[in-house]
């Protein structure tokens, strides 16, 4: 192997760089012309690859600018303002930069030693998020994640660690009952994964009813544990969800922290994309009750717009994540004698570990608090804005939240099948370019529900006008 082949000499890599720097700006400048989803034929994908067998080398930055062309030509665009979907943001240009430099000095922070700054950059984010949440600073602790799902993962872990002290050495074996934790039907089925790879199975997760608002009932929830007690089970674990995947419900978080209180349950709050809203004051009373939680699960990656991924659990209990993830070894640098965080493979599940918390550090440090809080507060003006016009355009709306999320149908539909009329007008949206929208099934009907969430810091009035217009077009004349 020529090393030379892999280093590049300066000039081919600062012809790279530029290329990169060009490409990602040109992305950023024009992101919102094009269709918002584009390039989803499997056999032109197929053609594409068929280019590249690496039998020769292909010059860096032809390659560069090949691939990002055919990359931008076969995605859905989050960058577009027309993007109503599952949360994924714009990415801040900071949190680019952020991303290009962490693979470029590619810190470890497996240990503390290894990268203590970036570790302790990491615990600063991580005990200012605790506070912005009202856990108490002095015992807060957390770790950033892959993504949510890690992160409502580990909760579990922590959650059972509480329950069953010795499961650490024991695992399942230790337990002496049928471990049982509690979401609302509407939860992210992140928790369900977590219940299966932890060992529960998901027939451990007992998906409570929702009311009327898609909210856990907490009726149904008091009957369900008292029943699963009476049986023999052993309920360990109450997940309240701060702003559902469906239609961004808040559960009733302070009466849960109760229950979970006077039952003994480790308390979690899923607010992966709706803790958010901790940053704007006029919001932050609708997460009121998740200062109580044991844990929470926070995406940067969804409204705090950083790039994927970049979960955050954060718990209150200090020793928690210590007492889940300890092992022991002796190839690891040891622990420096100074009062430097833990080292991160012994508090998560990673081991060797991507620098995740720069690019919300410095998408955070250059917008300031107050950037943030304007963002936030922007996105949920214009969800209001979607929410109130749609009525006066035809849709009934169909969920209720104060997040920008808003589930709506055609009310001007009278034939046999809604459903098939609201699929027919979201795949018609999304195959025009104007927007990209999608269905969900709500509550335990399951409704088909047409849905668009404003995820993206630019979406304003004119793309609201845009979209109402796709949807105008896209539903056709009434019985169609
Ligand atoms: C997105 C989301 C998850 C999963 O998070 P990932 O970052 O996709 O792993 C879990 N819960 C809720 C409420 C979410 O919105």
């Amino acid at each position: 192997m020529n090393p030379g082949t892999l280093d590049l000499d300066p000039g081919t890599r600062r012809r790279l760089w530029q290329a990169v720097s060009a490409e990602v700006e040109q992305h950023f400048e024009t992101a919102g012309e094009g269709p918002v989803a584009a390039g989803g034929d499997p056999a032109e994908i197929g053609r594409w690859l068929a280019e590249y067998d690496f039998a020769r080398p292909i010059d860096p930055v032809q390659l560069v600018r090949q691939v990002t062309r055919g990359l931008r030509a076969h995605q859905v665009h989050a960058a577009h303002p027309g993007y109503y979907g599952l949360f994924n943001p714009r990415p801040t240009a900071l949190g680019v930069a952020a991303d290009t430099l962490v693979a470029a000095l590619n810190p470890q922070l497996a240990a503390w030693s290894h990268s203590p700054l970036a570790v302790e950059i990491e615990q600063h984010l991580l005990r200012a998020f605790a506070v912005r949440f009202g856990f108490p600073a002095d015992s807060a602790d957390g770790t950033f994640a892959s993504g949510g799902a890690e992160a409502n993962l580990t909760a579990v872990l922590a959650a059972l660690d509480a329950a069953w002290p010795g499961l650490h050495d024991r695992g399942l074996r230790t337990l002496d009952a049928d471990p049982l934790l509690y979401v609302s039907a509407e939860a992210h089925h992140s928790m369900h994964k977590a219940a299966a790879v932890s060992g529960l199975g998901v027939e451990a997760v007992r998906a409570i009813p929702v009311d009327g608002d898609l909210r856990m009932n907490l009726a149904e929830l008091r009957a369900r544990l008292a029943a699963d007690r009476a049986a023999g089970h052993r309920p360990f674990l109450l997940v309240g969800t701060a702003g559902t995947t469906g239609a961004g419900v808040i559960d009733p978080l302070p009466e849960l922290a109760a229950i979970a209180r006077e039952a003994g349950l480790w308390f979690h709050v899923d607010a992966a994309w709706g803790g958010a809203a901790v940053l704007v004051p006029e919001l932050a009373p609708l997460l009121r009750g998740i200062e109580q939680a044991d844990s929470i699960t926070m995406d940067a990656h969804k409204w705090l717009s950083v790039p994927v991924g970049a979960g955050m659990f954060l718990t209150r209990h200090r020793e928690s994540l210590a007492r889940v993830f300890r092992v022991s070894t002796s190839y690891m640098p040891r622990a420096g004698a100074g009062p430097g965080a833990a080292d991160p493979y012994l508090h998560s599940l990673q081991w060797s570990r991507r620098f995740i918390g720069l690019k919300l550090f410095l998408s955070l440090a250059a917008a300031g608090w107050e950037g943030y809080r304007d963002a936030i507060a922007g996105q949920h003006r214009t969800g209001a804005r979607l929410r109130a016009l749609l009525p006066g355009a035809g849709w009934r709306v169909l969920n209720r939240t104060e997040l920008p999320l808003v589930c709506f149908a055609d009310a001007r539909y009278t034939g046999p099948d809604p459903a098939r009329q609201q699929q027919r007008i979201a795949d018609r949206v999304v195959a025009s370019g104007t927007a990209w929208i999608s269905t969900v099934r709500l509550g335990p009907e399951g409704t088909l529900a047409l849905r668009a969430c404003i995820t993206n810091y630019r979406t304003g009035e004119a793309d609201l006008t845009r979209l109402l217009g796709a949807l105008e077009q896209a539903r056709g004349e009434p019985g169609d």
